[in-house]
């Protein structure tokens, strides 16, 4: 049977623990003995030892009563603190002060209420307490559901509906969008560990807070590493910057070399929702990437302009690919192990005719629709279109030559792509083998077992896989021999720094080695000189595709570099 009162099992039941920062005696024993009956009181009478107990125990502490002159360090200075750390900031903290100067500042440092000494009456400070207590856990409650647990900064959902609400009551005043991130931040927690990268982002949060607190605004994490401000128009943000990169290179997070990346949207345009604003400013964060020393990047006109013109194509696409607007170009392959070289495939190149802003270049396009998921419906066909065109030229000069085309990582992720590769195939009448499949390498160097997977299985039904832009990004020579690939494709750029300025082709060298052990035919791009074609071949290159031999051409034009092979093989039946 139980005994006892049941009714006391509940949080609301319990006495609250209030802890009381004081260094006299008699204020200690006035106020422990106006609070004893209804509260629990840990006393402090120093600074360091109140931050300690508010380090261990924050989560049981109800409230703060915080005296200004303190043996070790000032009040204001304490209660700073307090609110710059995010797992305590939320803590109501009521400050005792016989200076009624002092009361402005407290209240700007983020403390609730204030008590004066010498003390009132004890059913006022009784009252004043009751009513703070009640209030903060009613916000708390309410914070639960609106805040992030790790930082306690708003979430994501909340940020949004109280930027809308900042913005009734304040139309007309200029206000920033700002996105603000930690470069390489997964890197950091590997690193360091997971309670380090915490500590980082409760810093960063905490110093967001405060700052918010001071000059209005809010702030929300919004994933990950990824925070959101909207605040007041600021003219130049790099303050900031080096307050925050400084607050984080001191105590606890001061191990690891922290760089932040900014962008700002300013004096955002609010007749667009909320999350545009943030797009914007995201789209500003960008622009810094990787870019040493300039660390905010501003929205301006031509991001305006670039937006606007993504914007568009995106909207055109659906009409684009009713009409047949994208045409598939071709550009040649050519062997140069023979005496003479040889037309022996080529890649399938898209453009996109539109009808208003003329011929665009799929570099411009491509990673639009790579983030956008038009890509797929794009590639597909591309891909059809290539493979009617090897039938046709099968068909009109008894040439099987093989064409490769481009697959998107995105392409990757798709569970129907081996179906629908298989489909044109046959639609097609074709083998596996004659529609080369390129693919970049940075698809496998995202370290995706996934993808890696995926183009196995398609080798396993035939299809030859060329490894793209090889040498672009991280993946080491070594894993050339894991990695399903049939055919290495070096990187543009491999050729370009090998013959500019003084010449050094150690490099490509040493690829074409390597290459070599594995068994790797190698395909180089981009070569535009008789002077690099005479060298790679010289070093054992196999296959050159570049402006030297031919740029893209349409189908109808590539058609004359196909007679002139077959010309060439077979005189006699040359009309
Ligand atoms: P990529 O696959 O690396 O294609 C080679 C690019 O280098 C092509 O640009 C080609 O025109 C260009 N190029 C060829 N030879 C030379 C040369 O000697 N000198 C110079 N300077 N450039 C040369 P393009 O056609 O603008 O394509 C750009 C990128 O767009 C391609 O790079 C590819 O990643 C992507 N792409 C093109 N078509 C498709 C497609 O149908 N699907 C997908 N997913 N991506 C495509
Ligand atoms: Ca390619």
């Amino acid at each position: 049977m139980l005994t006892g009162d049941q009714t006391l099992f509940r949080p609301s039941a319990e006495k609250r623990r209030i802890l009381l920062v004081e260094d006299e005696m008699i204020n200690q024993a006035i106020l422990e003995a106006y609070l004893e009956q209804d509260y629990e009181v840990i006393v402090a009478p120093t600074g360091a030892e109140a931050l300690e107990v508010i380090r261990t125990q924050y989560e049981t502490i109800s409230l703060v009563l915080l005296d200004l002159i303190l043996p070790d360090i000032h009040g204001l200075e304490l209660l700073k603190q307090i609110k710059a750390d995010s797992r305590s900031l939320h803590l109501p903290v009521i400050v005792m002060t016989a200076d009624s100067g002092a009361e402005v500042e407290s209240l700007t440092l983020g403390a609730i209420d204030f008590i004066p000494k010498p003390y009132p009456q004890q059913k006022v400070v009784l009252a004043r307490i009751r009513r703070t207590i009640e209030f903060s856990e009613d916000r708390d409650t309410l914070s639960l559901t609106e805040r992030d647990r790790l930082t306690g900064l708003y979430n994501r959902d909340f940020f949004y509906r109280y930027a809308i609400q900042l913005d009734a009551h304040h139309k007309e005043f200029p206000t920033d969008a700002i996105v603000l991130d930690i470069n390489h931040f997964h890197s950091i927690n590997e690193r360091y560990g997971k309670a380090y990268g915490d500590a980082v982002l409760r810093r960063l949060a905490g110093w967001l807070f405060s700052r918010m607190e001071r000059e209005g605004g809010i702030a929300c994490r919004s994933r990950a590493d990824t925070f959101l401000v909207y605040c007041p128009h600021h003219e130049d943000y790099s303050l900031w910057i080096e307050e925050l990169s400084d607050s984080l290179d001191s105590g606890e997070t001061g191990k690891g070399h922290i760089r932040l990346r900014m962008g700002v949207y300013p004096n955002v345009d609010k007749t667009l929702d909320a999350e545009r604003r943030f797009d914007r400013a995201k789209l500003a964060a960008n622009t810094v990437r990787g870019s040493g020393s300039k660390t905010v990047g501003l929205y301006d006109h031509a991001l305006y302009e670039k937006e606007l013109l993504s914007e568009q194509l995106i909207e055109d696409f659906p009409a684009a690919i009713r009409e047949g607007q994208f045409q598939v170009y071709y550009q040649p392959k050519y062997n140069i192990r023979t005496e003479e070289p040889q037309l022996q495939s080529a890649e399938a190149l898209v453009r996109w005719k539109h009808p208003s802003l003329g011929m665009i270049s799929p570099g411009l396009f491509i990673p639009l629709f790579e983030e956008s998921g038009l890509i797929q419906t794009l590639d597909r066909y591309v891909w059809a279109a290539a493979a009617a065109q090897i039938r046709r030229w099968k068909d009109d000069f008894g040439i099987a030559l093989p064409v490769s085309v481009n697959v998107s990582r995105v392409d990757l992720y798709d569970p129907q792509l081996r179906d629908c590769l298989r489909d044109i195939i046959e639609k097609n009448g074709l083998a596996f083998d004659e529609l080369l499949l390129e693919i970049t390498e940075s698809a496998y160097t995202e370290n995706s077992q996934q993808l890696v997977d995926e183009v196995k299985q398609l080798r396993a039904m035939g299809f030859r896989i060329e490894m793209d832009d090889f040498g672009s990004g991280y993946s080491s020579l070594s894993m050339l021999s894991t990695l399903p690939i049939d055919i290495l494709k070096l990187d543009i750029q491999f050729i370009r720094s090998a013959f500019e300025g003084s010449r050094d082709t150690r490099l490509i060298d040493a690829v074409l080695r390597l290459a070599g052990v594995f068994g790797l035919p190698v395909v180089a791009e981009g070569v535009e000189t008789a002077e690099q074609v005479a060298t790679l071949r010289a070093l054992g290159c196999d296959v050159v595709q570049g402006y030297y031999f031919s740029r893209p051409l349409p189908a109808g034009e590539f058609e004359h570099l196909i007679a002139k092979r077959k010309e060439r093989e077979d005189p006699a039946s040359a009309g």
